[in-house]
């Protein structure tokens, strides 16, 4: 619980040692501080045995300055109001950095779904609707999936907002299955964003991507789509990839020194992201402890799993080859082993700008939902690189122009667009 609690509080530290950084006026960093509205409110289900099961559900807005504001649902066992209000606060900075014309905001329900039976899904997810749908929509607050959520159960999100509203409003969640107002795109988003900003920082650093090996943690959804571009897009070798297998209940590292087939990967791999370590054995990769992904001789590390996975302990095994980290996953590096990045000068894409393509394409499905038009998978990509190589751009000419670290930068172009918004809107 206290861990969980420091969420907000980590998200409130970064922020003012930023505003301090910025000259903020300590009169607007106390509104930023804390979210604008937060709603949280019981949500009563009908369970197939017939009884009554009451659970609780949280919607936060930190900032609607910058246009409606947006973020996932959880539905998590450990969710709290605290969780919800960091997370929510994040997002208000990664929709900035990207430069779209959105908030942040982000909801949960303290639940394991796993535990629930379909139907009992389908009732929470319209109960969540129920309760909220006066406070969210195309124009205020717009929902999309997130852990322990899924397209399917948006959804149903989106067919109960419609019904309540009385008008089909596709906008009003994103994350939609393809076939009922989701867009093309969106599975590849968040993986393909990284390596376009891996693109960019080796144009900066003068790597030669055709010479650049790649070492991953993860192999669910973004990291898969991240191996696939660093090896066809940007021609360089994944040398190994890690995975949480559920059934020894245990991390392992697939590892080639002369690179791995991701698309075979991809193939032996569940929807889960554990790959069948028997076939990857089979085909001639060697099959090393969870953490081996950490010390590999590489030039790009990309943690695209879970958060905390670079910290005091594991950072002193980077080997000297690395130059560049591509924050793929949320918070995976530790405040303690961000100072000896720092100090041993790797070059690091902060989380909010290296993974911020798929907000951006859940921004792309709103705008063809509005439109009632939609792009080819071509053309969503196509937005996707331009939005993501310019926020990229502006958050190293930011580090350039005031020396500072690539973090604090992204926190100050962010934070900086926000302000400005509170500002042009007359609220400062
Ligand atoms: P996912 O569930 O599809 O995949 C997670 C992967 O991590 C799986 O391969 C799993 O086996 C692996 N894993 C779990 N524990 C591990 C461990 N101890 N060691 C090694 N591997 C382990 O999740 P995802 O959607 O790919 O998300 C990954 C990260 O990216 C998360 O931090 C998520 O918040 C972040 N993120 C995702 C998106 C998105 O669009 N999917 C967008 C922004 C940020």
């Amino acid at each position: 619980m206290a861990d969980l609690i420091n969420a907000f509080q980590m998200a409130q530290t970064q922020f003012r040692h930023v505003a301090e950084q910025l000259r903020l006026d300590p009169q607007v960093a106390e509104i930023l501080l804390w979210p604008t509205r937060e709603f949280k409110f019981q949500i009563p289900v009908r369970m197939d045995d017939g009884s009554i099961r009451v659970f609780f559900g949280y919607r936060v807005q930190h900032s609607d300055a910058r246009g409606p504001a947006k973020g996932g649902i959880r539905f998590h066992p450990s969710e709290t109001l605290d969780t919800v209000r960091a997370l929510a606060m994040w997002m208000t900075w990664k929709t900035a950095v990207a430069d779209i014309p959105l908030g942040g905001g982000k909801g949960g329900v303290a639940v394991d779904p796993a535990s629930l039976s379909i139907s009992e899904q389908e009732k929470l997810c319209r109960g969540y609707i129920d309760q909220i749908w006066r406070n969210i929509g195309p124009r205020q607050d717009v929902p999309a999936p997130d852990v322990g959520t899924n397209p399917r159960m948006m959804g149903w999100m989106v067919d109960e907002y419609s019904k309540l509203v009385g008008q089909y409003t596709p906008g009003a969640i994103t994350g939609k299955p393809v076939g009922n107002g989701g867009s093309q795109g969106r599975k590849e988003a968040t993986g393909y964003g990284v390596i376009y900003t891996i693109r960019e920082a080796m144009r900066h650093l003068n790597i030669e991507p055709t010479r650049a090996l790649a070492s991953l943690q993860g192999f669910g959804n973004v990291a898969q789509y991240a191996a696939l571009g660093f090896t066809e897009q940007l021609g360089g070798k994944v040398v190994c990839v890690s995975y949480w297998d559920r059934a020894d209940r245990t991390a392992y590292t697939v590892y080639h020194p002369e690179g791995v087939d991701v698309r075979y990967l991809i193939s032996i791999t569940d929807v889960y992201g554990s790959i069948d370590k028997d076939r990857a054995r089979e085909a001639g990769y060697m099959i090393e402890d969870g953490n081996a992904w950490i010390e590999k001789d590489v030039d790009v590390l990309i943690p695209a799993a879970l958060e905390g996975q670079i910290n005091a302990e594991t950072v002193r095994c980077i080997s000297d080859r690395v130059r560049l980290i591509a924050e793929g996953a949320n918070g995976p590096t530790t405040p303690e082993a961000d100072e000896v990045l720092k100090s041993r000068g790797i070059f690091v894409i902060p989380d909010f700008l290296c993974n911020a393509g798929g907000v951006t394409v859940s921004y792309f499905e709103g705008v063809q939902n509005d439109m009632n038009y939609y792009w080819t998978k071509e053309e969503v990509l196509q937005r996707l690189d331009i939005k993501i190589t310019q926020a990229f751009n502006s958050v190293l000419q930011m580090a350039e122009s005031e020396k500072v670290y690539m973090r604090d930068a992204a926190y100050m172009v962010a934070i900086g667009r926000v302000v400005e918004a509170m500002e042009l809107r007359g609220w400062l």
